[in-house]
């Protein structure tokens, strides 16, 4: 059988990522997934993502595989380089991409907000030191310019595009510091606004503590 990397360029993981790429068997048998050819017939809005409501399908088992397996090779990469620090951090990030392809992304974060990735910041590559690397494929970013360019978290975390992109389609956190961004996850957002709330709740009440003591 050919494995996904007979078939798709790695130049571009990105493009690889998109829907007319999938590697059908690695995405059918767990999640199969037919949103691009059927309308959904679900009338409860409220019960329903984002991504089913839309054109673009939840990721499934599939997506998640195929990130671990582009951070595979960088760290194959790492490992003839020697740099163990590099090769650690992308162990923890493709572990983590298999636990999720194995419970096809129900238990981790959700995706970045498809606004966040849209507006992603276009860092000019005179903006970068001459020794910054991509923090997931450690390329020095001078030295290997990436065709779609480089880009920054609110976290002030760089990377190429390439890279941060195909994470953040599954993720709503930098990779190395986990630090939150958008979502549009209905479940994250109410978990968010129930915690502003609380915090309103618990300020009011050590006021009114305060007033009355
Ligand atoms: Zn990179
Ligand atoms: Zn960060």
């Amino acid at each position: 059988m050919a494995s996904y990397f007979d078939d798709h360029s790695l130049e571009d993981p990105y493009k690889a990522r998109r829907p007319n790429n999938n590697n059908a068997n690695s995405n059918s048998r767990f999640n199969p997934d037919l949103s691009h050819f059927m309308p959904r017939e679900d009338t409860d809005e409220t019960a329903q993502t984002p991504y089913q409501m839309g054109a673009t399908s939840m990721p499934g088992e599939g997506d998640f595989r195929r990130l671990a397996q582009l951070f595979g090779t960088f760290r194959q990469r790492e490992e003839a380089l020697g740099d163990e620090e590099h090769q650690e951090f992308l162990d923890n990030l493709i572990t983590q991409l298999m636990d999720e392809a194995g419970a096809s992304g129900k238990h981790g974060p959700p995706p970045a907000s498809k606004s966040f990735i849209r507006d992603l910041p276009f860092v000019p590559l005179k903006e970068v030191k001459r020794d910054d690397a991509c923090i997931i494929c450690n390329e020095n970013f001078q030295e290997n310019e990436s065709k779609a360019g480089i880009t920054k978290l609110p976290c002030k975390h760089f990377f190429d595009r390439d890279c941060i992109v195909p994470w953040l389609e599954l993720h709503n956190n930098c990779p190395a510091c986990r630090a939150e961004v958008p979502s549009d996850d209905p479940v994250w957002i109410k978990k968010k606004r129930d915690a502003e709330l609380a915090k309103y709740a618990a300020e009011a009440e050590v006021d009114e503590d305060w007033m009355y003591s």
